[in-house]
């Protein structure tokens, strides 16, 4: 079984050829980094245009990479949301052009179900299982209890982890995104000032990372007032230290208590040095499987889409030719 995935979420312009929701053939991606960080940031209307220019050429681009031929072809998938409507618009088109040209079946997939599934690629899964999954828009815990059951049992209740990073990234006057130049600098640095933790609630599972932000943007602001210099490394590292013991201890606690077999991890910050270290030392200790993509898998990519996709295509569930992009789009209704 192939499936042609195509990804326009956000500002990463992909296509790929998943087999079996397991073996990538292609994965093609091309970034708008380089366009949207003279702004700082991703600029909607500036990502869907782009997208429209890029993405014929990269779908042709990831048949060609497979070695295949349109007519190889088992069903086309495409990531319905959540995400910029204007950048999902375009991936939807293009999905819909192709399914009806060749008569295929059409798959809508949530972003986040991809980013989970993007493990898939590598490893074998067992579960029930947790995933932590930490993104540009997204921090949440997952409970998976079996193939593609979703119930999220802790999310942010304000920024999410990477937007958080971006915008620590931006006050230290780091290029876009900050991630991982602060992953970098976390690394590098030989001392740490001391930031604040969000635990919430004792039993709760959710997160917060504004209160934190605030702390650093506070430090930096007072050390400028006072015209002192401030070590970014040092910013960074406190930073890093505090988002990473929190989120670490609260994933292994829901593995603890669901009786996770494995705990993954996705998204973006997935792709984070730091953070993969210490949830690896954890567990570790604990005897705890943890999966983690290569980098290449953690960040947006149309290969995570086709292994997601498969999980419907196993069930005949194909999405109507009226699907609608849909920025909100719940992950728990996506469910199999
Ligand atoms: P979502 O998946 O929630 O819709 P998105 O698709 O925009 O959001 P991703 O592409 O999954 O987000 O991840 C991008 C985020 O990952 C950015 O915020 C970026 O700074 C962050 N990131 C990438 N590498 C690292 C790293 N090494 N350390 C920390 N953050 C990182
Ligand atoms: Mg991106
Ligand atoms: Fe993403």
């Amino acid at each position: 079984v192939y499936i042609l995935a195509i990804e326009t979420s956000c500002d990463e312009t992909s296509a790929a050829i998943v087999e079996n929701g397991r073996i990538i053939r292609s994965n093609v991606v091309s970034s708008q980094i380089e366009t949207h960080k003279r702004f700082g940031g991703v600029v909607p209307e500036v990502a869907s245009r782009q997208h429209v220019e890029t993405v014929t050429w990269i779908i042709e681009e990831s048949i060609r990479q497979a070695g295949l031929t349109l007519g190889d072809l088992s069903a086309v998938a495409v990531t319905q949301g959540p995400g910029l409507v204007g950048s999902l618009l375009v991936g939807m088109i293009a999905a819909k052009s192709l399914a009806f040209m060749q008569g295929l079946p059409l798959i809508g997939v949530h972003h986040i179900a991809g980013h989970i599934y993007a493990n898939q690629l590598v490893h074998e899964l067992e579960y029930p299982l947790v995933s932590l999954v930490i993104s540009g828009g997204h921090t949440e815990i997952v409970y998976v209890e079996s193939p593609g059951s979703f119930r999220i049992i802790g999310q942010t209740r304000d920024d999410a982890a990477g937007e958080a990073y971006d915008k620590v990234g931006r006050a230290l006057g780091l290029p876009y995104p900050g991630g991982p130049h602060i992953d970098r600098l976390a690394l590098e640095s030989a001392a740490a000032i001391s930031m604040p933790r969000a635990w919430l609630e004792p039993d709760s599972y959710d997160f917060s990372f504004s209160g934190l932000k605030s702390a650093v943007l506070a430090v930096i602001n007072q050390a400028r007032m006072k015209g002192q210099t401030l070590e970014a490394s040092h910013v960074a590292r406190g930073f890093q230290e505090s988002v990473i013991e929190v989120v670490a201890a609260k994933a292994l606690r829901a593995a603890e208590e669901y009786g996770a077999k494995q705990l993954l991890l996705a998204g973006g910050v997935a792709a984070n040095r730091g953070l993969r270290n210490r949830l690896g030392e954890l567990c570790l200790e604990r005897g705890l499987p943890l999966l983690v993509p290569p980098l290449s898998l953690c960040t947006d990519n149309a290969a995570m889409i086709g292994a997601a996709a498969f999980l419907k295509w196993e069930r005949g569930q194909y999405s109507s030719m009226e699907m609608k992009a849909d920025p909100q789009l719940k992950l728990e209704s996506w469910s199999v």
